[in-house]
């Protein structure tokens, strides 16, 4: 059989960390298995949904590296289907209509709650006779409709979390179809996970208590809800073990991608986050065969922006030239990148190194009367001819010869002439790149009056 998952985001907001990882684990674990990975957007709640984040959503996930074979696939653009299987929830009795208004419920909650009772609702509109449902029918307010939950728990064996029972007693019974006739997403992912063919229904944890209603209205369907797998995986936690939907704004993929967060980074540290693998580089195909649903753990996971970053900084190091080509400044060779990319922490910064070698820069003043006759010494050591790898080192030989000067009190005042900072690649690699012209500019300027 072969495996067939959706990922299926409301188009009301941006991908954050925490819907990229149920992204994520569904990619990897259809690519694990030879399956099917299908995009869906849950956009039946037309107030909220909104084009623009639709456009986001797919812009997101590609840019992730998380390609889906099917879709995406709409809800809106199934309503005929969800209200002919809520026909048969009618005519079967489970879905039952309801006139309360949002006031009433509210009033109602408030009672049980004072006579301490769980805020649910009272199943009143199924207590109506069928005298009092037909007239209520009759009248010219439109109802929305509930589904009647069992008795009793829905039980599962989920992949992460192990067996696990809801006890439908303790959950309202839900509504499936809005007043205006429209359905909620709990319906209508139910019809589509059973008409799309999922196997499997990779979510967060959040989505638990909608799992044990969601396998009752599967089994009211007439589909055996133990043909589909769940897996839930565990909140993500800050690293203060607050929650994350607090500060979620911050943890879009968008503002992640702003920051200069390399995608095969948050890939990588999605796909290990709370499992057992170590979070370190690691290209799709490793990840693929690494994915394993046995590999998590069942309590939260901590997204650790330090950890993000410093698995960034390795992944950016590692990055063959051609895979930033793109995205270096104009002109920039691979030479280059093998010189600069170990002293990255984001991409954005090779702009910078790009200026130091063949662009302007401003260095710091150079107040120091000594310092300033070494830098003009220096510069009028420069070798002439062409500048390779073992140029630095004959230069500063020489220099270290004729002025006495070794260690930091050698380098420090180069490098800071040179390319404005204290720290940075390797001098060796970057005095080619630079050309003596540049560098003899340098050295002189940083020299002052004194040449
Ligand atoms: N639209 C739902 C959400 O974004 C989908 C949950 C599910 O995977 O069923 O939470």
């Amino acid at each position: 059989m072969t495996p067939r998952v959706r990922f299926a985001p409301s188009p009301t907001g941006y991908l954050h960390v925490g819907n990229a990882r149920a992204a994520a684990a569904n990619a990897l674990f259809a690519a694990r298995h030879g399956g099917v990975f299908i995009l869906r957007l849950d956009d039946t709640d037309t107030a909220r949904c909104r084009p623009e984040y639709e456009a986001a959503i797919a812009e997101d996930l590609r840019w992730l590296g998380l390609a889906w074979q099917e879709g995406p696939l709409h809800q809106r653009d199934r309503l005929a289907r969800y209200a002919m299987a809520a026909e048969a929830l009618k005519a079967s009795g489970r879905l039952y209509p309801c006139w309360e208004t949002e006031e009433e419920l509210s009033f109602k909650r408030q009672q049980r709650l004072k006579r301490g009772l769980a805020p649910i609702y009272d199943r009143a509109a199924l207590a109506l006779t069928e005298e009092q449902r037909a007239r209520a029918l009759a009248s010219s307010r439109p109802p929305h409709w509930r589904f009647r939950l069992s008795d009793g728990h829905a039980e599962w064996d989920d992949l992460v979390l192990g067996q696990r029972a809801v006890k439908l007693g303790a959950v309202s019974d839900p509504v499936l179809i809005r007043a205006d006739g429209t359905p909620l997403y709990t319906f209508a992912s139910v019809v589509d996970d059973i008409d799309h063919g999922i196997t499997h229904v990779i979510r967060g944890e959040d989505h638990v208590t909608n799992t044990g209603v969601q396998r009752d209205i599967i089994a009211s369907l007439g589909t055996n809800p133990d043909a589909m797998r769940f897996a839930h995986l565990p909140l993500l936690v800050g690293a203060d073990g607050e929650p994350l939907s607090k500060r979620i704004g911050s943890l879009s993929l968008r503002a992640l991608r702003g920051d200069g967060i390399e995608p095969a980074a948050l890939l990588a540290y999605l796909a290990r986050l709370g499992t057992s693998s170590d979070i370190a580089p690691a290209g799709w195909d490793e990840l693929v065969a690494g994915f394993d649903f046995a590999a998590f753990s069942r309590s939260a996971a901590r997204f650790d922006p330090a950890q993000l970053l410093a698995l960034n900084r390795r992944v950016l190091h590692a990055l063959p030239f051609e895979a930033v080509r793109a995205r270096l400044p104009e002109g920039a060779t691979e030479t280059f990148w093998h010189a600069i990319r170990g002293n990255l922490d984001m991409l954005s910064e090779a702009r910078h190194w790009w200026d130091v070698v063949a662009g302007a820069i401003v260095p710091p003043p150079i107040e120091e009367e000594g310092e300033r006759a070494f830098l003009a010494e220096a510069a009028a050591q420069l070798p002439a001819g062409t500048y390779d790898g073992a140029t630095f080192k004959a230069w500063t030989g020489a220099l270290a010869e004729a002025t006495g000067r070794k260690g930091k009190a050698l380098f420090r005042p180069l490098r800071l002439a040179l390319t404005g900072e204290e720290h940075g690649p390797e001098l060796k690699d970057i005095l080619p790149l630079m050309g003596r012209d540049r560098a003899y500019l340098r050295l002189t300027q940083a020299a002052g009056g004194v040449s």
